[in-house]
């Protein structure tokens, strides 16, 4: 059974739902680290509210998630493709150990240096043309309460927002209003549908995003309502990183460099910065490296004397 992102559409246009559960793509992010508890939940939720975002984003490209600060973890990080395969990783502050317990905000927000961090990337930019990047105070006790706070701030859609995570599943529900223009109902009727559509999501009980598959919590939040539906979407794990692409990297440092590691450490061990999966080049593995770098024979003919 793969991930799937869906989303509904209330009868009269004006509110958006979409809900999202994901098993096998959070084992995946999970896969090379070992997460206590309190960061499974922060990574998980801001994992699953990056899925909830970029399905609603109108370009090819990336967004990403970071929040970052001066407590024991220095940030977290998930980044979204518009066709929704993602990555996501946490980063320790320089001597700090991984934190078993804590919050958001002990855990990001030491001094008020915490930050919320949206950055949108179009994979093809105009010339000129920079990612956008948005950038808030780490507000709120939860990761939906810091997104919701970034919305709010950067004047973006109403939206709020449901998130839960543990060591199984992330799980997320979003619901934002749409404006105006386009939907068949205007000002107070619309604003009835998002009261309505806020106070049904509001009954969910703290676990049951978690435990529920989505038609199941769809029919027991909105059956009273004609929602119009979607056709989902998949949402995969992917980290680019290759055994190739880790090649390339070390020949980029050169021969001098790579002996020197292999001379101190008897091989070069490098580790993924997002999927934390470990690359392993031995001496035999390390002078092939370089050996294709080198001239062929053919090329450079020895000279005879
Ligand atoms: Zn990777």
């Amino acid at each position: 059974m793969t991930d799937q992102l869906k989303k509904y559409l209330f009868e009269d246009h004006s509110v958006r739902v979409q809900t999202v559960r994901l098993h096998e793509t959070w084992l995946q992010a999970q896969e090379h680290h070992q997460y206590p508890p309190a960061v499974q939940k922060l990574l998980g939720e801001l994992v699953a509210a990056a899925a909830l975002l970029a399905a609603n984003i109108k370009f090819e490209g990336s967004l990403v998630l970071q929040i970052q600060g001066a407590g024991p973890i220095a940030l977290l990080i998930v980044e979204c493709q518009s066709d929704l395969s993602l990555r996501a990783t946490v980063k320790i502050r320089e001597g700090h150990e991984m934190p078993t317990d804590g919050t958001m905000q002990s855990l990001l927000n030491a001094d008020d240096q915490g930050r919320f961090i949206v950055v949108l990337d179009p994979r093809r930019k105009v010339p000129g043309q920079q990612a956008y990047q948005g950038i808030v105070p780490l507000e709120g006790d939860t990761v939906a309460e810091a997104l919701q706070h970034y919305m709010k701030a950067s004047e973006q859609l109403d939206t709020r927002l449901w998130l839960q995570a543990d060591a199984q599943h992330a799980a997320g529900l979003l619901i934002q209003r749409l404006p105006d223009h386009g939907g068949s109902t205007q000002g107070d009727a619309a604003s009835d549908t998002m009261h309505r559509a806020i106070t049904l999501a509001d009954t969910l009980k703290s676990d049951e995003l978690l435990t529920t598959d989505i038609d199941t919590l769809i029919h027991r939040l909105y059956w009273e309502e004609t929602l119009i539906a979607f056709e989902p979407a998949t949402v995969r794990w992917y980290c680019p990183c290759t055994r190739e692409r880790v090649a390339s990297m070390l020949r980029s440092l050169g021969e001098v460099e790579i002996n020197d590691i292999l001379a101190e450490q008897g091989r070069v061990q490098i580790t993924c910065d997002f999927c934390g999966k470990p690359y392993e080049f031995d001496p035999v593995d390390c002078s092939g490296l370089f050996a294709a770098a080198k001239p062929m024979p053919e090329q450079d003919p020895p000279t005879v004397h």
